[in-house]
């Protein structure tokens, strides 16, 4: 079956060296035709995302010889459908609201003795799950800014055992329950990566996901999800991560790694895809 990819960056910064891999990798896996690569904005992030960096990113990807049919989609413009997704695991009594603020757990964590952690930190206590229905609505009724928050043990029992296929490494046991009781709806934004993206890949066709090997742990989440949500299960390709001469990632702040500053000193595409091993 033909892989139809997608390469999904925030429009936060221009696109470095670890960008550019993460690309060409997808766009080889589209078998580098046009209708099977989509491009995506993640551009949740309101305040850092800037229309500028979508122009840049754009020719920078084209530079590297990356092209698509589809016009790229913002996330920012899909709010109804993140909604609908929101509405389907309401109705299966799957989330809650929480009002904790970033600082209010920290301190509940550094609290507790031997309080839970997984691959993104912290896993969020419970404190909101606790509370009855009637002072959740008080406190929604009052304007109080509040996300939503997967049930996540509830949720597990009602996917029952899940799989999913990472191409390089096999059949994995889906283990959703390292992240915990995780936001999916944001108090900012409405939405979150997770539910986002996951939507998102399902409503494009998407039917094998590239990305970076650190959000390994999170495909775990979203086929939870795609199972609650009644979605197709796409197959996922983890890739290394390309790293700097000191073993660390590319910064979005780091200019000397940006595809416009080597386009800019002579640096050909071919000299990029030798220097990536692609
Ligand atoms: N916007 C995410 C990033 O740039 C995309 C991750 C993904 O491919 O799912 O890291």
């Amino acid at each position: 079956m033909t892989s139809r990819t997608r390469f999904a960056p925030s429009p936060s910064g221009h696109l470095h060296l670890g960008h550019a891999f993460s690309a060409l990798y997808a766009w080889e896996r589209a078998g580098k035709n046009s209708e099977n690569f989509v491009l995506r904005f993640e551009d949740i992030d309101f305040a850092r995302c800037k229309p500028e960096f979508e122009v840049s990113i754009k020719e920078d990807l084209n530079w590297l010889g990356i092209e698509w049919s589809v016009e790229p989609l913002r996330q920012s413009e899909r709010q109804s459908l993140y909604d609908a997704a929101l509405e389907k695991l309401a109705e299966q009594q799957l989330l809650y609201p929480c009002f904790c603020t970033r600082k209010d757990v920290e301190r509940e964590v550094q609290a507790a003795v031997n309080a839970p952690h997984g691959p993104e930190g912290w896993l969020y206590p419970g404190s909101c799950r606790k509370l009855s229905i009637n002072e959740q609505q008080e406190r929604q009724n009052s304007g109080e800014a509040f996300s939503l928050r997967l049930k996540m043990d509830h949720a597990v029992q009602r996917a029952g055992n899940l799989t999913w296929i990472d191409r390089m490494v096999g059949e994995i046991p889906a283990n959703p329950s390292v992240l915990g009781d995780v936001i999916l709806a944001r108090k900012d934004v409405g939405t979150s990566y997770h539910l986002a993206v996951t939507v998102d890949d399902a409503d494009q066709g998407i039917n094998l996901i590239t990305r970076g090997e650190d959000l390994f742990h999170a495909s775990h989440l979203h086929r939870l999800l795609q199972a609650l949500l009644e979605l197709p299960v796409p197959k996922w390709e983890h890739h290394p991560l390309v790293l700097d001469e000191n073993g660390k990632r590319f910064a979005k702040r780091n200019q000397s790694v940006t595809l416009g500053y080597l386009r800019e000193i002579g640096t050909t595409p071919n000299e990029i895809r030798e220097q990536l091993g692609l």
